[in-house]
């Protein structure tokens, strides 16, 4: 049996086992060691050090890698953030970096830090806006940064025409795939450098650990990333690694189940008489929806709507619902939803009124009772 040549589905449960010998551990152990016994010159791939490598993240590295059509396995980091900051490091000062105006708010804290401290042009766009990008990204850029489908606006980039555009400027491009999954979109496929995941949301999936993940598309890329991250430090602990590929054993599962749920749950939003607006790549009259069908096979688990009643209904609701959880973060088992302007650093852009939605595992009639009573309780 070759785990490539099987369904994702089934590739996520049989991955990064370890081998099939009489007596041997169905799964992988958890290894807890700071060193590894080594005398002489250290070869190259030899166990030496844990910052260096732990095998603890080889299965989980493999996996995903292997998903995302990665040329070798994808590289485990302390967070999201770490992964970004490790892919972000290959703007050199002075240099030019295009990134998505609706990015995750603390990536585009990040490139803004990268501006003030090292000179780095930052070019906010709209990032399903492709001439603009196209116009942002001038005569030579360095970086590219996409995400697809955005947080928390839901924009769609067409990413072949960027990848393009960008690659003719000379520019890597970074796609942050942690909305879609590697199930729903496969930016590597589609000539993507670089995939980062904030392994948080729905890879590891259950709220438990904080992790990222990054995936190259050439191997030279990848010992790039590796020497950042042996440099920086910004490594996983074993006991998150070891959670992290317990979640992807149902990781599929989860998508489909949440992803129908979206679909269902955004239908029945958008005829709501007490929502204003609904956003989700999934409906067909959404702008992004032409260009996610295309490029996806999923519409992912995220969308945004605006009530009837401005900001203050928008906060009613987050305080009115019961199964829903009002937090922040996304991607659990367990539906959660916020407002996102209620953090001063997001984007003015974003209208004030939009609630985030991450849509989990439960019953959709049990979600779709919750926030219908939670909606008509912000609004008598
Ligand atoms: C949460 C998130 C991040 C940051 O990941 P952490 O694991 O919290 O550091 C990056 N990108 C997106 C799209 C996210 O949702």
């Amino acid at each position: 049996m070759h785990a490539e040549n099987l369904d994702p589905a089934s590739f996520v449960v049989a991955a990064g086992r370890p081998e099939r010998t009489q007596g041997n551990p169905v799964n992988p152990p958890v290894v807890l060691t700071s060193t590894y016994v080594s005398t002489g010159v250290p070869v190259p791939g030899e166990p030496l050090y844990a910052r260096i490598d732990n095998e603890t993240w080889h299965p989980f590295e493999e996996a995903l890698g292997a998903l995302e059509k990665a040329d070798g396995p994808a590289l485990l980091f302390s967070s999201g953030m770490a992964a970004i900051a490790a892919a972000m490091s290959v703007v050199p000062a002075g240099g030019r970096l295009v990134i998505a105006r609706h990015a995750y708010q603390v990536a585009l804290g990040f490139a803004h830090d990268l501006g003030a401290r090292y000179g780095v042009d930052v070019r906010l766009v709209d990032i399903d806006d492709t001439p603009a990008v196209i116009a942002a990204l001038g005569e030579h850029a360095d970086l590219l940064w996409v995400e697809s489908p955005t947080n928390p606006m839901l924009e769609v980039a067409d990413l072949p025409a960027l990848i393009a555009a960008a690659h003719a400027a000379g520019a890597l491009v970074g796609v942050d795939n942690t909305f879609a999954t590697p199930l729903a979109q496969r930016p590597l496929e589609l000539g993507a450098d670089l995939v980062v995941h904030s392994v948080t949301k729905s890879l590891a999936g259950h709220s438990d650990v904080v992790l990222g993940a990054l995936a190259a598309s050439t191997a030279e890329l990848r010992a790039q990333m590796h020497a950042y991250r042996t440099l920086h430090g910004s490594i996983a602990g074993p006991f998150e690694a070891w959670l992290a590929l317990r979640g992807l054993r149902t990781l599929a599962l989860r998508v489909e189940r949440s992803q129908a749920n979206t679909v269902e749950l955004a239908r029945r939003l958008a005829t709501h008489p007490l929502v204003a607006e609904v956003r989700f790549p999934g409906l067909p009259g959404d702008p992004g929806h032409e260009r996610a069908a295309a490029q996806m096979s999923g519409f992912g688990s995220l969308l945004g709507m605006r009530p009837r009643g401005g900001v203050e209904a928008a906060d009613a609701v987050t305080r009115a619902v019961r199964l829903w959880t009002p937090a922040t973060s996304l991607g659990g088992v367990e539906s959660t939803l916020e407002r996102r302007r209620r953090f001063q650093t997001e984007s003015l852009t974003v209208p004030e009124d939009l609630v985030r939605m991450s849509v989990g595992i439960e019953a959709v009639e049990d979600l779709w009772e919750d926030i219908d009573q939670a909606l008509r309780t912000a609004h008598p």
